[in-house]
């Protein structure tokens, strides 16, 4: 079955999908953009990620497209045309075509682009072995906070790590705190047992798996604290793990080649894990 893309207004085959060279996202990078996963036909965390998505608009003065209604509708259309039950969808938005200048546009129409896929399953090994990560100067801007399609340093980094045999890059900011992973939040446990995570400001993507974990965490009891930690601290730390919409909960084992635990998945990740796959599979995530 050929897979199907939406371009602005149009439902084109994915071969073919294209947009203009002038297209500001092409030449600037000036957009922003949303991935969500699709489990059992459902969106998961829907109205999270399109509110995340209109703040992230609102923060770059883009105009938004079209209403929640309508962007919703096309949502779904785009998966039943791609006939994916589980699996995830990305929406891009840019500022639109314009004659190349840095100022905005006087005027232009926001560009809307959406495609589908269907689930790559994630090995039950990985998620009992867990990953490896590296740790990197965060060398990125000061608006981490919106979703930008500008991620040269994110995919530098990540590629820094598959390079290393990594799973995942960890940045670390200037006071030697870990701000988040390339396209993951970073998570440790403490000796006693509490989960510690980055709270959201402009250094980090305030990740919409992270708050459904928060909020799972806290309702099942689990002790948290939102606050910064050192890489020092999360070599010693009981467990740590990433979240993210396609990494799940997701145990890491190694940081910069020390390893974690016993080496494999503890058992605040595999709770945490089962506790957000249960919830995205389930009533939690109705679309
Ligand atoms: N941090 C960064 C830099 C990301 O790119 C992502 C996801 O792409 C995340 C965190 C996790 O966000 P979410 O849980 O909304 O997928």
């Amino acid at each position: 079955m050929s897979r199907i893309a939406y371009v602005n207004g149009r439902y084109v085959p994915h071969r073919e999908a294209a947009v203009h060279i002038e297209d500001r996202g092409y030449q600037f990078a000036d957009g922003v953009y949303e991935v969500i996963a699709v489990q059992g036909g459902r969106l998961v965390d829907e109205e999270a990620h399109l509110r995340r998505l209109e703040r992230s608009l609102g923060e770059l003065e883009i105009a938004s497209p079209m209403t929640p209604a309508a962007l919703k509708s096309v949502m779904r259309e785009v998966l039943r045309r791609n006939r994916v039950h589980h699996g995830s969808i990305y929406l891009q938005m840019t500022r639109g075509v314009a004659p190349r200048d840095h100022a905005f546009p006087a005027a232009s129409v926001t560009a809307l682009v959406m495609t589908a896929k269907r689930l790559r399953v994630q090995a039950p090994e990985t998620a009992e072995d867990g990953v490896r990560v590296l740790t990197l100067p965060d060398n990125r801007w000061g608006r981490c906070d919106i979703k930008s399609i500008s991620l040269l340093p994110n995919i530098l980094a990540k590629q820094r790590a598959r390079a290393a045999g990594a799973y995942e890059a960890w940045f670390v900011d200037r006071a030697g705190h870990v701000t988040e992973g390339s396209s993951t939040n970073a998570w440790i446990v403490t000796r006693d047992g509490k989960l510690v995570t980055r709270s959201a400001s402009h250094a980090i993507l305030n990740g919409v798996t992270r708050q459904s974990a928060i909020r799972l965490a806290k309702a099942s009891g689990l002790a948290l604290e939102e606050r910064p930690f050192s890489v020092p601290e999360a070599k010693a730390a009981r467990e740590a793990f990433i979240t993210s919409t396609t990494s799940h909960v997701l145990a890491v084992t190694e940081i910069d080649g020390t390893v974690i635990g016993n080496g494999k998945a503890g058992t605040f990740a595999g709770k945490l894990r089962k506790l957000y796959l249960d919830y995205a599979g389930g009533s939690g995530a109705r679309a």
